[in-house]
C-alpha cells in the first residue's frame, strides 16, 4: 500500500504512522457538555467505504497529513497536509 507525500513522493505505509480520525472536533476547552467530551474521547467511526484520517511520514519528513481511505480496499487518496483547509488540494487542482 502506497500513501502519495506531496513533499516525498509516493511511499511504502510502512513509512507513515496513523495518527487519528480525521472528523473529530474537540469541544471548546471551557465546555462542560459531559456528551460533547464523551464523544471526543470515546466516540469512532468506523464506516464501510471512505473515512479522513490523519496520518504522520514519521519515517521521512514528519509531515501530518489529511487522508481519506477506503475501508474496504484499503485505497489511501486526497493526502493534503494538516494545516490545509479541507478541500485545498481540490481548489488548487481547479485553478491549474
Ligand atoms: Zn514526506
Amino acid at each position: 500500500m502506497l500513501i502519495t507525500c506531496p513533499y516525498c513522493g509516493p511511499r511504502d505505509v510502512s513509512e507513515f504512522t496513523y495518527q487519528g480520525d480525521g472528523n473529530r472536533r474537540r469541544p471548546e476547552a471551557a465546555s462542560q457538555d459531559l456528551d460533547a467530551w464523551n464523544d471526543y474521547v470515546y466516540g469512532r467511526l468506523n464506516p464501510a467505504g471512505d473515512h479522513n484520517e490523519i496520518w504522520q511520514h514519521s519515517g521521512g519528513c514528519r509531515i501530518h497529513l489529511r487522508v481519506v481511505r477506503n475501508t474496504l480496499t484499503h485505497e489511501m487518496s486526497s493526502p493534503v497536509p494538516v494545516r490545509e483547509p479541507a478541500g485545498a488540494a481540490a481548489r488548487k487542482g481547479a485553478r491549474s
